[in-house]
């Protein structure tokens, strides 16, 4: 099969150019007509003479990714994909008063099989390759007419655990000649496989990193996520301080409010030990509640009190804007309706 064209970095592509004996800036003008252009027919590539064009058309296809479906409600679409080999994913956007951000799957499926995530329920079928992942924000951008301003990967799948495509996929994006999205509107969220943490802060990249811990002991993280049976809390610490001193930015701590089962005072107590003098914040998430799985989302209240303990306790921490819970726009809701349908 021949490769897609979005599966290559600007660099891949100059050795590509280099390898069939032409100049490597020809991949800048690739990249031109179709990150800047939007132009994805390679016979309309005119600047570039007919002969590679040909060439190229031989090695490289531009196929896009289809969208079979769209839901939306004021301010939040969610699509659904279909891939080449009838898989499917999703992403979801939003608006903000700063602009428009994109959640993007990335993989099909996921392994990780946290206890309150509808992807949990379904075990990953593949890694999502860097074009699928690249595709997502083409294929809306497309549809919605602009471009999008920040990029989060909180979408189906562990990240991390296709690391590999993840990166390239960071690296088109972030390419000033790419999608042009500045490293620090990328936030890549994890569950916390701590050796890629430790991998990537070793890469030069200044994106966002996210960790679910969504507890605040190893006993109930055990319970909540099989991951922290592998990497536990204390591991994950570990990781999250190397990456601190590694590439000085901040960390964002993420917690579900689950009803009864992480939301308690103590809990608050023992999370802000966790994290006392360390250079992050905590990012509350309602939960997003699911027809399948029997958590419960905490009440606002609750979800205050915990807010109010942690601040109290000198930790930041934010309450994340509910986006979507209507239109299923939690991680996994969709793909998971089509296929049970
Ligand atoms: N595997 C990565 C990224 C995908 S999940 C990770 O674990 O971070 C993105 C985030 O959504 C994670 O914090 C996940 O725990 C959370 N999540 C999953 N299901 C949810 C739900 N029903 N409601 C709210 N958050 C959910």
């Amino acid at each position: 099969m021949k490769e897609n064209l979005f599966n290559k970095t600007r660099e891949e592509l100059e050795n590509y150019f280099i390898s069939i004996g032409e100049k490597k800036f020809k991949a800048l003008q690739v990249y031109e007509w179709l990150y800047e252009k939007r132009e994805f027919n390679i016979d309309n590539f005119s600047n570039i003479k007919k002969e590679i064009r040909e060439q190229l058309k031989k090695d490289f296809s531009t196929d896009i990714i289809n969208i079979e479906k769209k839901q939306e409600d004021n301010l939040t679409k969610k699509y659904l994909f279909k891939l080449l080999d009838g898989e499917f994913i999703e992403a979801v956007v939003m608006e903000h008063d700063y602009g428009t951000s994109i959640c993007v799957s990335s993989e099909v499926g996921c392994n990780m099989a946290c206890k309150f995530c509808e992807s949990g329920r379904q075990k990953k079928i593949r890694n999502l390759e860097a074009y699928e992942i690249v595709e997502q924000i083409l294929a809306i951008e497309q549809d919605l007419q602009k471009r999008l301003s920040s990029v989060v990967i909180m979408g189906i799948g562990e990240p991390l655990d296709n690391y590999e495509n993840i990166i390239k996929f960071i690296k088109i994006i972030n390419d000033p000649k790419g999608i042009a999205i500045g490293a620090r509107h990328i936030t890549l969220s994890t569950c916390g496989l701590v050796p890629k943490i430790y991998e990537l802060s070793k890469l030069p990249l200044q994106i966002n990193l996210a960790i679910s811990l969504h507890a605040s002991n190893n006993a109930l993280r055990d319970k909540l996520m099989p991951v922290n049976k592998v990497y536990n809390i204390d591991n994950l610490l570990q990781a999250i301080k190397d990456y601190l001193q590694a590439t000085s930015r901040r960390v964002t701590i993420e917690y579900v409010m689950l009803d009864n089962v992480n939301d308690s005072k103590a809990n608050a107590l023992e999370l802000a030990n966790l994290f006392k003098g360390m250079n992050i914040y905590v990012n509350l998430i309602p939960y997003n509640e699911t027809n399948h799985l029997e958590f419960k989302r905490s009440s606002k209240n609750k979800i205050l009190a915990f807010y109010d303990t942690l601040k109290k306790s000198n930790i930041n921490c934010t309450i994340r804007r509910e986006f979507g819970s209507n239109i299923d726009a939690a991680c996994g809701q969709l793909r998971g309706k089509q296929k049970d349908s």
